[in-house]
């Protein structure tokens, strides 16, 4: 797939599910890192990470695309088009784009378990993801000794 061809299918989707042609200019770019695409707001075009497309295949590439559509077509009306606007939200929702892109390297994010310490002395807690060398440190209020409580907590990222 080429620049020309992306800019092709981004057109046929913006008419098929926004009902609006796409007037401006869509192009890969090599350099994105951790996005799947973004949109620019001083030109108007969307460029569209490659990486994504080649990892992941068209559905990931037409969602994507739907995304950054979301955020050309609302800007040129001049509604919310960032992330946390009701306009932005709304539109996702309605033509089915999601919310983010999945990650390359990591399409699940797991729970983080937190452990807990607990000073000896003053009885406050501490929540840490990495263990704790209770020999090493301590309570960082009264310099007591910490110690690992057998509760965990998980919380979703
Ligand atoms: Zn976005
Ligand atoms: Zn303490």
């Amino acid at each position: 797939m080429e620049d020309k061809d992306l800019q092709k299918l981004i057109e046929e989707i913006s008419l098929k599910h926004f009902n609006t042609p796409f007037l401006h200019k869509a192009s890969f770019n090599h350099r994105l890192k951790t996005t799947g695409g973004r949109y620019l707001t001083s030109t108007s075009n969307i460029e569209i990470n490659k990486k994504y497309y080649d990892a992941l295949g068209m559905d990931e590439l037409v969602g994507i695309i739907k995304h950054e559509l979301c955020h050309y077509h609302l800007h040129i009306q001049g509604k919310g088009y960032k992330h946390r606007d009701a306009d932005f939200r709304f539109l996702l929702k309605k033509v089915e784009a999601p919310r983010f892109c999945t990650p390359i390297h990591s399409p699940i994010s797991k729970p983080k378990t937190f452990r807990i310490y607990e000073c000896v002395d003053c009885h406050l807690q501490y929540k840490r993801v990495r263990r704790v060398n209770t020999n090493k440190y301590r309570c960082g209020k009264c310099r007591g000794k910490l110690r690992e409580l057998e509760k965990r907590v998980d919380t979703q990222q």
